[in-house]
This record gives C-alpha cells, structure tokens and sequence, in this order.
C-alpha cells in the first residue's frame, strides 16, 4: 500500500467512520504528512490508529484523537492558535493547515528543535515554535482564538484562560478523578467560561508551573 492510499485508509475508517465530520478538518488530516513527523523506523507504522513514541519519553497522538481535538477547536480560517505540547510537530502542522498562524510550545529543547526542523522541511511555515513551560501561554501573542492542550493536567491553567480572546475556545485534557483524564473544553464568553466534557483519553502528563510539578 503507497503512503497516500494508507492516509486516505485512515481519513475514511479512523476518521469520518468514527465520527470527524468536519470537512476541514478530514482534509488537514488527508494533507499532513505524518509519516515525516515520526522516526524513520516507524515511517511504516505512521498511519496505524495509535500514538507512537517520539523520544524523551513522549508521544505523537493517535491521528484519531488530533482530528477530534482539532474539530473540538472550531478552528475557521482567520483564527491565531497556541498549541501548548508540540512534540513531533504533528498537530501543530494540523493546526496551521486550518488557521492562519500558530504558534507551539514544547518544553524539551530536543523535541523542539527537530519539530521546528520537520515543520520547515515540510512546509509549514506559519507555526512558530517556542521553547518553554506551556502551562504560563504565551502573552506577548495574546490574546488566542483557539487553545490546544496535548498533555493532561490537574485544571485548565488560568493563564490560558486570560489568554483566550472573548469567544475562544481552550481544548485540553484534564484529571479530574486520580487515573480518569477527561478532553474539556472552555469556550469564553466575556468573564464567563462555558466548560464541557467531551471524551475520555489517555495523555502524558503536563509538567509546569500550572500542571504537574514533576515528570519527565
Ligand atoms: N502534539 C504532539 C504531536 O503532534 O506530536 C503530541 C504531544 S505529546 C502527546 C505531549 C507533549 O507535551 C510532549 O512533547 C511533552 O513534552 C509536552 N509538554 C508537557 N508539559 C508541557 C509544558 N508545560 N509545556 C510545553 N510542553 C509540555
């Protein structure tokens, strides 16, 4: 099977088949290359429907749970998006497929670098990618129409609350009982943030001054 027809497999079965309705989205999905954002010994296995280790004991999402994130997001074309857990650069590469700019932040340099390497070797060039603790944002940018958290925390960091323009939306998995992360979502409406539960999921650990305190 070529590279194309495997990710259009996956844009069908693992995507539309189990719900992704926006076009958008399925055809960000269709478009990114994940197989460059993998190591080269998972090239092969880049479009099986799960996440797969990407170094410093970190992972790139199952394509299934960065597609719902993404529709979670409502991201339209106009949109500035943060994305706090850039990992292999993926999702950010998503992301700028369906915004105008994105800006990412990884807090393992190595990580960093080599996404900020693949995003500019593939094309992407709307995402900035910074080094640093996610869980403060990034309020020199602010404020964000939409906030994609790729890493589980105890709440939804209250600097990225503040950092959200009136109407964003804040994508983010939380632990809300020890062991169960639920996907949250907060949409803004002036002061008032409108939260709702979306889904289960399994994610690394936020580690930062508004997330977990120690980790890898
Ligand atoms: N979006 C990524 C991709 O497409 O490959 C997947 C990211 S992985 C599931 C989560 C990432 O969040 C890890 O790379 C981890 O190092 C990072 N992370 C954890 N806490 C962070 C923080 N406070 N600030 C920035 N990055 C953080």
């Amino acid at each position: 099977m070529t590279t194309e027809s495997k990710r259009g497999r996956m844009v069908d079965h693992d995507l539309r088949d189990r719900g992704v309705r926006d076009e958008r989205v399925l055809a960000a999905m269709a478009r990114v290359p994940r197989e460059e954002f993998v190591p080269q010994h998972s090239r092969d296995s880049a479009y099986d429907d799960n996440p797969l280790p990407i170094g410093d004991g970190q992972t790139i999402s199952q394509p299934y749970i960065v597609a719902f994130m993404a529709e979670a997001a409502r991201i339209t074309p106009g949109d500035t998006v943060l994305e706090i857990g850039t990992g292999s650069g993926y999702g950010a590469a998503v992301l700028a497929s369906l915004a105008a700019h994105v800006h990412t932040i990884e807090r393992h340099a190595t990580l960093a670098a080599r996404a900020a390497e693949t995003l500019e070797r593939v094309g992407f060039d709307t995402v900035q990618v910074h080094v640093g603790d996610g869980t403060v944002g990034l309020a020199d940018e602010a404020p964000f129409d939409a906030i994609v958290v790729t890493a589980s925390g105890p709440e939804i960091p209250s600097p990225l609350l503040e950092q959200l323009a009136d109407g964003g939306r804040i994508v983010m998995p939380v632990e809300r009982r020890r062991g169960h992360q639920q996907l949250m979502r907060a949409t803004r409406s002036g002061d008032d943030f409108a939260e709702e539960s979306l889904l289960g999921v399994v994610f690394v650990p936020l580690i930062g001054e508004h997330g977990y305190q120690h980790g890898r």
